[in-house]
C-alpha cells in the first residue's frame, strides 16, 4: 500500500498516481527533488575552486613542480563549471520511470518491504533494456529482499537470471569493463551455493585482477609513494581472496617453475610452493585437488 501525504488515502502499491487527488506518488520529479538536486550542484560548483585553490597549494609546500600545481588550479574551474553542468542536468531531464520506481523501492527496503518489493517489480519491467548493468543491480536488490522475506524460491530465481545477465555483460563489454563482472560471476555463483563453481571462478578472478594491477616500481615522489601504496593493498586483497579459497582444499595453483625445471603447486602469492624465492612462474593453472597429477603432467610435458 502507498500512502498520499496530500489527502492520505491509501492507494495500491503499484499506483503512480493517487487515486483520489491524483497526487503523483513516485519520487524523482517534483520540484522539491529538483531544486535540491540543483542546489547540491551548486554548492559543490562554488567549494571546488577554493578546494582545488587549497590542493595546488599543498602541492606546492611538498614541493611537487609547478606543472602539477597549476593544473591543479585549473582543475577548480573546471570541476565547478561540471558541477554546474550535471546540477543543471538534475534540474531539468526526465527521469525516467523505472529509476522513480527504484527510488521509491529504495525508501521502503526498511519500512515497508513488501511494498519494496512490488517497486523493484515494477522497476524492472519499466527498463527499457533487456541486457544492463542496472537491470543486474535491480535484480539483486529485488533478491536480496526475497531472501530477508524468507522467499528464498523467488531469490535464487532472481539470482539465477542475475547470472546469466552477468555471463552476457562479460561476453559484451570492453576488456577493462571485463573484471567487475567476473567478480558479480564469483559472488552470484555463491548467492546460488554453487561454492565449486564460485571459488574456481574466484581463482581467475584474482589472476586477471592481480595482472590488471600496475607493475611493481620503486616509490619515488609523494605521488608515487601514495601510488604504490594504493596498488600493494589491492595485491593483498586479492592474495587475502586467493588464500581462503585455496585453503579450503577443493582447488590447487599449479604452475611451471623455471627454478625448479618442472611443474610445480604455487602458493596463495603465486609463487613456487617448493621454495618462496622461486618467483619465475610460467603456465599457472587453477585445477581441482583429483585433477592435480594430470595436469601436472601436462604442464611438464608443454615445457
Ligand atoms: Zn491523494
Ligand atoms: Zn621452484
Amino acid at each position: 500500500m502507498i500512502h498520499c501525504h496530500k489527502c492520505k488515502t491509501q492507494n495500491r502499491a503499484d499506483a503512480q498516481k493517487c487515486s483520489q487527488c491524483g497526487k503523483d506518488l513516485l519520487p524523482g520529479s517534483g520540484f522539491g527533488e529538483r531544486a535540491s538536486g540543483f542546489g547540491c550542484m551548486i554548492v559543490l560548483a562554488a567549494l571546488s575552486i577554493p578546494i582545488m585553490y587549497f590542493c595546488s597549494q599543498s602541492a606546492i609546500a611538498v614541493g611537487e613542480g609547478t606543472g602539477f600545481s597549476t593544473a591543479l588550479l585549473i582543475l577548480g574551474p573546471i570541476f565547478a563549471l561540471m558541477f554546474l553542468l550535471f546540477g543543471l542536468i538534475l534540474a531539468f531531464r526526465k527521469v525516467p520511470m523505472y529509476e522513480r520506481y527504484q527510488k521509491r523501492a529504495e525508501r521502503h527496503i526498511l519500512l515497508d518491504p513488501q511494498q519494496a518489493l512490488v517497486d523493484f517489480t515494477q522497476a524492472i519491467a519499466n527498463l527499457p533494456n533487456k541486457t544492463s548493468a542496472i537491470r543486474l543491480k535491480l535484480l539483486k536488490q529485488r533478491a536480496e529482499l526475497y531472501t530477508q522475506q524468507e522467499m528464498h524460491n523467488d531469490a535464487q530465481t532472481d539470482y539465477r537470471q542475475a547470472l546469466t545477465l552477468a555471463d552476457e555483460l562479460y561476453n559484451t563489454q570492453p576488456q577493462k569493463e571485463k573484471l567487475q563482472y567476473l567478480e558479480e560471476r564469483v559472488n552470484l555463483l555463491e548467492k546460488l551455493g554453487r561454492q565449486d563453481e564460485a571459488d574456481l571462478e574466484g581463482l581467475n578472478y584474482t589472476y586477471l585482477a592481480e595482472k590488471a594491477l600496475p607493475e611493481k616500481k620503486i616509490a619515488m615522489g609523494v605521488r608515487e609513494g601514495i601510488e604504490q601504496a594504493n596498488t600493494d593493498s589491492k595485491r593483498n586483497d586479492i592474495h587475502t581472496k586467493r588464500k581462503a579459497i585455496l585453503d579450503r582444499g577443493r582447488f590447487k595453483a599449479l604452475g611451471y617453475c623455471r627454478k625448479c625445471k618442472t611443474a610445480v603447486e604455487l602458493d596463495h602469492t603465486l609463487r613456487c610452493k617448493v621454495n618462496a624465492m622461486h618467483d619465475k612462474v610460467k603456465s599457472i593453472r587453477f585445477v581441482r585437488v583429483e585433477e592435480m597429477d594430470r595436469v601436472k603432467q601436462e604442464i611438464s610435458a608443454s615445457r
